[in-house]
């Protein structure tokens, strides 16, 4: 596998990627992003990050000059040119150059990039013995400022809480919402695990507390319908993470990892518990299936 990178149809090597300093992207943080994974040469869940791409592209008001169909094919001709078959696409598409000025009415056409690289978001050996997280003090956006479910180059708010998580000495931080509750994490969707009655209930934050819909949350809520397990989603409290059983986060880049320690607390025995096991290898087992089987 060598990188490659893809701006507005043809495809180079890194160093060879630029963008103009005038680009909106890069002055505002003004246009929208998707993190995709290659398994065995495929893109995964492929049509939920199109429409997910799309969608923020509507909600900012921005035209991608491209139809799903074109964006795929930008990303499958650059998966080809770095030979990669398991690998991570990040795929930009911002305001493009204008004025300085922050009005974008004035930017010649949106930028579309897509880079083919790799990427590891935790060490290795968390995937195994858990990871220890905290709670921020840096509130997840509002919904209202600048929804969540919008992903959007600014990522400030998400890169504070990342910085107290570093400065804390854990890998990540759990962002609460203005309401107190508990949304999710700075580049992962988080759940739980509750023995309600004599069962396991696996739980997540809902849409409305201000989150962004995971694809690989979504993966995860399917494998629990597919196994029989009871999934709901729900408000959560932070006292909900205190008393969990179980505790996992989920995203693109994370895949699943189990989280053992919140707030200097161990979660449930302070192991990775049966049930996120169990996920953990069906997700490892369908993105095997979807790939190519090996
Ligand atoms: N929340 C945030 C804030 C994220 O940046 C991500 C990563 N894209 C996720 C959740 C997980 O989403 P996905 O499973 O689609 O990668």
């Amino acid at each position: 596998m060598s990188p490659k990178v893809w701006i507005d149809g043809k495809i180079t090597d890194p160093r060879d990627a630029k963008v103009c300093v005038y680009d909106h992207g890069f002055l505002y943080g003004d246009g929208i992003f998707e993190g995709i994974r290659v398994y065995g040469g495929k893109i995964f869940e492929c049509k939920a990050h199109m429409d997910r791409l799309f969608e923020s592209a509507r909600a900012i008001r921005l035209v991608i000059p491209l139809t799903p169909e074109q964006v795929c094919k930008a990303m499958e001709d650059t998966v080809k040119a770095a030979d990669c078959r398991d690998g991570y696409i990040r795929l930009i598409v911002s305001r493009g150059n204008g004025p300085l000025g922050i009005s974008p009415a004035k930017c010649e056409k949106p930028s579309v990039i897509c880079i083919v690289d790799t990427i590891t978001m935790y060490p290795a050996e968390m995937y195994e013995s858990g990871m220890a997280v905290i709670t921020s003090s840096v509130i997840r956006n509002h919904a209202n400022a600048l929804s969540p479910r919008i992903k959007s180059l600014n990522y400030l708010n998400n890169v504070l809480a990342k910085i107290e998580a570093n400065d804390a000495g854990v890998p990540e931080a759990i962002m609460l919402n203005s309401a107190g509750n508990v949304a999710e994490c700075t580049a992962d969707n988080i759940f739980i695990v509750r023995t309600v009655g004599t069962m396991p209930e696996v739980q997540t934050p809902a849409t409305s507390d201000g989150i962004l819909e995971g694809v690989t949350r979504r993966v995860v809520m399917d494998i629990c319908k597919s196994v029989g397990l009871s999934m709901v989603e729900k408000t959560l409290q932070r006292h909900d993470l205190y008393i969990a059983d179980e505790c996992f986060l989920t995203g693109t880049a994370a895949e699943v990892i189990p989280v053992t320690k919140i707030d200097g607390r161990p979660v449930g025995t302070g192991k990775p518990g049966p049930i996120t096991r169990e996920l953990i290898s069906a997700f490892k087992k369908k993105i095997r299936e979807e790939g190519d089987g090996r």
